[in-house]
């Protein structure tokens, strides 16, 4: 084996497969040991692995290992979100059979994985398009069905005629559907839906607890579940005894100040209203234009407000005023009632709209003094308000909920931003949703028996109607489970954000076949203690977890109230300046950077490039940096390989610079420890263990002619084992190789992590006076051991030292320990 140059390729095999062989990181219930469940969120077979995996899974991979070291019983698995549209979209461009797609994929990406190291428990690697895993999500949707927290009704949605298919909102972008950009259509269906809004009030409570969460994350939680207190109460439309609109708001005070309301263009009301055929096209009109627009994009604050008048007026229930009816783009319909009172006095968005119709604003609070342009949500003496003038505006508010209560025109309420999670797809690559319509008993569950309701393998797929799977005869026409009468399967598939929402648990007991997990291994392993993924989840994946984890407790079956305790989430990778994507051409292939440099310098880039919540900039230098540093590492140790092998370990320095040095290695060990423990900064533990070995080459230099050969021996072994014991968990297949060169029998995972001792940190400092030529010129805080070379130096190069000693040729330095330092010039 080469001496100079690092062998990665080989090395990297032979750990790999020892590790496997050993099953060293097979991951067994122990309820003697702590346990630490460490996660990444498991990936879509795509087809190859990039960057942004491998970021991910190295910071997994350097926690796992790391925990073991701490004596955890760690379990680190790994699986395949493996439903979802691409395997459909390759299906119909390739014709190859999603299921195949799918397949291949897998392993092909498993290998890729392997070639990584990391430290996965295989054993209990998933798919979450096996009939054994998605059978049981089928049970659960049943069991929530009898509980009413999924049902079915008809809505409006997102529909991409190209994909054929439903988008959340957060897959519009600007109109266009995020994966084909085409013009995205709104669409009335039937589908599924889980009532998530059940929650809503827990999911939140919880966002206070959570933590080891980041709080980018919290935050976005709590605005996607959007909880605000208010009145709702009903607005008469003038001269219409038939219809009364439903409005919502967080400020009752501000009724008064109400100048005009707004319909969402989708209210169902709006029909009713209309006058004629003109105002119909109008309406017509409008609404086309409107749903061209995303939701995200109608609720944009920076963009005008489009708006229709309609003839219809309302009356405002505080003053008796007529006042215009509009349609608009920036009131939603799925938001509270999908219609509200516009108080511009008081609210931006109304202010802005108001202006742009020439509308008026009324202001119902005293503004501050200086204010001007625009509208004022800020507190106040209450103006232009009838019986709450002179209030606060906390005070109006109560005022203003009990004058609505004792009229009965309204109530006090809670208003949440979240809507139920549409879980239907009309697509095939999913896991079909259990039930069936019987002609005599309408809708029916599938028996418990009957599951899972597998998803047919010979299937049409083209792309252009709605669901393939009605096209399945055999599917489609069934038994009703409970009259045993004819029965039409249910088409639609769940949305693949259900298999996601509880892989976790899963891994807990993934071979059990008598339900979703085995009840004591959940119990082991649950929570998860780390999680880790992008950002881009969020608020989805993140929120449904949490959900779904919630319903099955509630459903007795586990008893964690929250899935993740702790969530990493980790930035993107770019270079030149952009996101790496096949289109904009700036892919790196991990495949060659393996091949090229290693898997342990394609680890240690990704983690030393920068800190792990930050984008990470792809640097070819960075990547040759890395591997230079594993060389130099190498290259060390097998150029001392006998002095080490034969060194005593540990034994107490006798000299000042064995002290100091010895020193040196325990503060790396305190920093690494200590940035890996908090806030996960890998990059300064790696700057560290560089530093580390920096100090190794010059020690070993410099002591070499001064120090008895023992002494010396024995410090650069425990300088190098530190080194590789910290270099671990990010390099870990060169440091196992050194570890055993050394001669270690037992693996370096099976080490102890390395704990700083105490004795060798201490610094005890003495202050020298420098004196120039018998004048004291300043002072220096030293160690008390600093060699004699050094406290010359220090002396010399001090700040306050140099003006006395840059004109004048310095004779001699003379050190009086632990007092003085003397610097004689020639005058
Ligand atoms: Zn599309
Ligand atoms: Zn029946």
């Amino acid at each position: 084996m080469s001496t100079d140059r690092y062998p990665f390729r080989e090395i990297e095999a032979k750990w790999q497969q020892i590790w496997e062989d050993r099953k060293q990181f097979r991951a067994v219930e122990d309820p003697a040991r702590p346990k630490f469940y460490c996660l990444e969120m498991f990936p879509y077979p795509s087809g190859r692995i990039h960057m942004g995996h491998v970021r991910v899974y190295a910071i997994g991979d350097l926690l796992a290992r790391y925990k073991w070291m701490r004596g955890f019983n760690v379990l680190h698995p790994m699986g395949w979100d493996a439903f979802g549209l691409p395997a459909e979209n390759a299906a119909i461009e390739h014709g190859v059979h999603p299921a195949i797609w799918t397949y291949e994929n897998i392993d092909y990406m498993r290998s890729q994985l392997k070639k990584l190291g990391i430290s996965y428990d295989w054993d209990r690697e998933l798919a979450t398009c096996d009939p054994s895993y998605y059978k049981w999500e089928q049970l659960v949707f049943i069991k929530m069905l009898e509980r009413g927290l999924a049902y079915r009704r008809r809505s409006t949605v997102n529909w991409c005629p190209s994909c054929q298919t439903v988008l959340a909102n957060e897959q519009v972008e600007a109109g266009r559907c995020w994966r084909c950009d085409s013009e995205v259509t709104p669409r009335e269906i039937e589908g599924w839906f889980f009532k998530i809004t059940a929650y809503a009030d827990e999911l939140l409570a919880w966002c206070d607890r959570l933590v080891g969460w980041p709080e980018r994350v919290i935050t976005m939680q709590r605005n996607w579940i959007g909880r605000s207190e208010g009145a709702e109460f009903e607005l008469a439309v003038a001269g219409r005894a038939d219809a009364r609109i439903r409005v919502f708001t967080t400020r009752p005070d501000t009724v008064f100040g109400m100048t005009y309301a707004v319909l969402a263009p989708e209210h169902p009301l709006v029909d009713r209203l209309l006058g004629d055929e003109t105002e119909r096209r109008a309406v017509a009109e409008f609404r086309a234009e409107v749903a061209r627009q995303s939701e995200i994009e109608r609720l944009a604050a920076d963009r005008p407000k489009r708006g229709l008048r309609l003839r219809a007026k309302v009356v405002n229930p505080f003053n008796g005023a007529e006042i215009p009816l509009f349609l608009a783009d920036y009131v939603l319909m799925g938001y509270g009632t999908g219609a509200i009172m516009a108080v511009p006095g008081e609210d931006q968005r109304d202010w802005d709209f108001a202006r742009q119709h020439d509308l008026p604003i009324i202001e119902t609070v005293k503004r501050p003094e200086g204010w001007a342009g625009e509208a004022y949500a800020g507190d106040g003496v209450k103006i232009n308000s009838g019986f709450l003038d002179g209030l606060s505006v906390a005070d109006a508010k109560r005022a203003a909920i009990d004058w609505i209560v004792q009229r009965a025109i309204g109530v006090a309420k809670v208003n949440y931003r979240l809507r139920d999670w549409g879980i239907s797809r009309q697509r095939y690559w999913g896991a079909p949703i259990p039930v069936l319509y019987c002609e005599t008993c309408g809708m029916v569950p599938e028996a418990e028996e009957n599951l899972p309701v597998v998803l047919p393998r010979d299937v049409q797929l083209s792309g252009k109607r709605g669901s393939p799977l009605a096209e399945v005869a055999s599917f489609v026409n069934a038994t009703c489970p409970k009259c045993g009468g004819k029965a039409r399967r249910e088409t639609d598939t769940m949305d693949t954000f259900v298999e996601s929402s509880w892989y976790f648990l899963r891994y807990a007991s993934p071979r059990h076949d008598r339900g979703m997990f085995e009840r004591s291994a959940a119990e082991y392993w649950m929570p998860v203690d780390q999680y880790i993924g992008g950002i881009e989840h969020a608020v989805l994946h993140l929120l449904y977890a949490r959900f779904y984890t919630k319903v099955l407790r509630d459903l007795g079956m586990v008893k964690v109230d929250e899935p993740f305790t702790a969530l990493l989430s980790q930035g993107m990778v770019i270079k030149d300046g952009a996101k790496m994507s096949k289109s904009k051409g700036n892919v790196v292939d991990p495949d060659d950077l393996i091949r090229t440099f290693g898997a342990d310098t394609a680890r240690l880039f990704s983690l030393f490039a920068a800190p792990p919540e930050k984008d990470l900039d792809w640097n070819d230098h960075g990547v040759e940096g890395a591997s230079r540093f594993l060389n130099r590492v190498w290259r060390f140790v097998f150029s001392h390989i006998d002095a080490l092998k034969g060194a005593s370990r540990r034994a107490a320095p006798t000299t000042d610079e064995g002290r100091a040095f010895r020193r040196t290695i325990h503060e790396t060990i305190k920093r690494v420890t200590d940035d890996i423990e908090r806030d996960f900064h890998f990059n300064t533990a790696i700057s560290a263990v560089m530093e580390l070995v920096n100090a190794i080459y010059a020690f070993e230099s410099a002591a070499a002619d001064r120090m008895a050969g023992g002494e010396r021996a024995s410090l650069l072994r425990e300088a190098v084992e530190s080194v590789l014991l910290l270099l671990g968990p990010i390099a870990p297949h060169v440091s196992e190789e050194l570890w055993s060169e050394l001669g270690h029998r037992e693996s370096l995972f099976k080490q102890p992590w390395p704990t700083p001792d105490a004795g060798a940190l201490v610094r005890k400092e003495v202050t020298l006076v420098v004196q120039v030529d018998g004048k004291v010129r300043s002072r220096l805080q030293v160690d008390v051991d600093a060699p004699e070379e050094r406290i010359q130096r220090l002396a010399l190069e001090d700040d306050k030292v140099q003006p006395w000693v840059r004109q004048r040729a310095v004779e001699r330095v003379v050190v009086v320990a632990n007092r003085l330092v003397n610097i004689v010039t020639r005058a």
